[in-house]
């Protein structure tokens, strides 16, 4: 592991002593650390106000108990998580997972990470996260209503368009918005738009919002292969997951003239030398709600692979986009003998510590997930304005302006990277773009 600054010692460490049993928050919290030696140097103003001991202690947080009925009508009981992280650019902003995985530790890491790519998105957000343990595989669409009002009858007193806006995450999309919407706007009597993000376009959604983060990863890594003079066109991608980042990205991709030969779910992986067929995807995915080995079975010359890793599958480009620390050492490896050239995170945190190194020393282009996967949280600020406004943008217009923000951050990144003395790597211009302006704007709201 790369050596810390001294004078980040003792922050890092009060971080692990304070925040026990929680890994991914360390890992996240670890990894901005490390790239702001420099920013030390320069900066002695932001340890004179103690920024970055602040920023890594959350605003608030909240957790509370879910109960519900199932459709057999026994009582359920699961965990809310709503951690409020830093809201010095704007009302804290961020996703709901639910995920059996879910806990604090999971919520603190990502809502952590979410405030440099709020940050860096050049918008007024701020960043938090949360969820819960929930589980929507298996249950009806009533269960899963029944869930969403539980949950958002405690949620709604801490959240408002000025306040908190949360948005969708791992297992929770289109659906879980309008029953976390409809009981919101049945407790508090009041049609606001702006309290969460990821609506249905009918009542007060954007369009793109659902396209965004898929489509941003990939209009990222297009800035970096155009920054080397070069395209798409021609090139094999393998996409992790067949979600919703994963299913638009693979849709980018194939418009921008490039094949996705693989991807996944968290039971396997299909091989598709023809490419993704998309249609088929979304019919086992999202109509079928079935497994992703159903797709093999409906394709000729696809193969499912169930006890193999998908990084195995040879590309040029690699956009992990199902999870946390889902691409590992041995899996960077196999990336690097099949010769990867970009690796852009479409998922939070996807590659471990480990693996970013093989890929460097490698020599792969590595974009973190705060930068190109950013494209989501910015979309949800463009319907937050539309909201504002009263407003609804064509696609074609949001579209424009996500492409647009995904090539300010590129730069935003690559041009920090530059100042800081890191030419090229995207980790460092991302971690100290983003913790810059946060920084700043702390230092003139004082020691709150
Ligand atoms: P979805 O729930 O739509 O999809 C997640 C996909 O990943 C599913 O196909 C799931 O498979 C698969 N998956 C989950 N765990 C594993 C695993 N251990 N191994 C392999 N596959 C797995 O979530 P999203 O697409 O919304 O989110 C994916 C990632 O992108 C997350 O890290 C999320 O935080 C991040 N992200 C999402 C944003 C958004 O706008 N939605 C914004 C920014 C980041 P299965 O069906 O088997 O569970």
């Amino acid at each position: 592991m790369p050596q810390l600054h001294p004078h980040l010692v003792p922050i890092f460490d009060e971080i692990v002593r304070r925040n026990p049993g929680e890994p991914e928050f360390h890992q996240a919290a670890r990894e901005v650390i490390e790239s702001l030696a420099p920013v030390v140097e320069r900066h002695p103003e932001y340890a004179d106000a103690e920024i970055l001991r602040r920023l890594c202690e959350p605003e608030r947080q909240i957790i509370f108990r879910v109960p519900w009925v199932d459709d057999a009508g026994r009582t359920q009981v699961n965990r809310g998580f709503r951690v409020e992280f830093n809201s010095a650019l704007g009302p804290f902003k961020g996703g709901l997972r639910f995920h059996p995985s879910v806990n604090l530790g999971i919520v603190k890491f990502l809502g952590f990470e979410q405030i440099f790519k709020n940050a860096l998105t050049g918008m007024p957000i701020g960043g938090g996260k949360g969820g819960s343990d929930f589980d929507p595989k298996g249950k009806s669409d009533a269960e899963v209503m029944r869930f969403c009002q539980s949950f958002m009858t405690e949620l709604y007193r801490h959240i408002g368009e000025y306040t908190d806006v949360p948005a969708g995450d791992i297992g929770v999309g289109g659906r879980e918005i309008g029953y976390l919407f409809g009981q919101y706007k049945r407790i508090t009597n009041r049609y606001e738009s702006g309290v969460l993000t990821g609506k249905g376009i009918s009542w007060g959604g954007s369009l793109v919002r659902t396209e965004s983060t898929g489509y941003g990863a990939v209009f990222f890594a297009q800035e970096i292969l155009r920054t080397g003079g070069d395209s798409f066109d021609g090139k094999r991608v393998v996409v992790s997951g067949a979600g919703n980042v994963a299913t638009y990205a693979i849709e980018k991709v194939h418009q921008l003239g490039g094949t996705v030969v693989a991807c996944s779910d968290s039971s396997g992986y299909v091989v598709d030398e023809a490419g993704i067929d998309l249609e088929l995807l979304r019919e086992v995915k999202d109509v079928r709600r079935a497994r992703i080995r159903e797709y093999a079975e409906a394709r000729a010359g696809a193969t499912y692979v169930s006890d193999g890793s998908i990084w195995d599958v040879p590309a040029d480009v690699a956009i992990p986009s199902a999870t946390q620390n889902e691409l590992d050492e041995s899996g960077a490896a196999a990336l690097v003998r099949g010769g990867v050239r970009i690796v852009a995170e479409g998922a939070n945190m996807p590659t471990t510590p480990q693996a970013i190194r093989v890929l460097r020393e490698a020599g792969v282009i590595f974009a973190p997930g705060k930068a190109a996967n950013a494209g989501g949280v910015a979309t949800s600020a463009l319907e937050m304005q539309q909201n504002a406004s009263r407003d609804a943008w064509t696609f074609e217009h949001t579209e424009e302006r996500l492409h647009e923000t995904m090539r300010a951050i590129h730069d935003r990144c690559l041009e920090t990277a530059e100042r800081y003395g890191a030419p090229g790597d995207y980790v460092v211009g991302a971690n100290i773009a983003g913790f810059t302006r946060v920084a700043d704007a702390m230092l003139a709201l004082g020691v709150i």
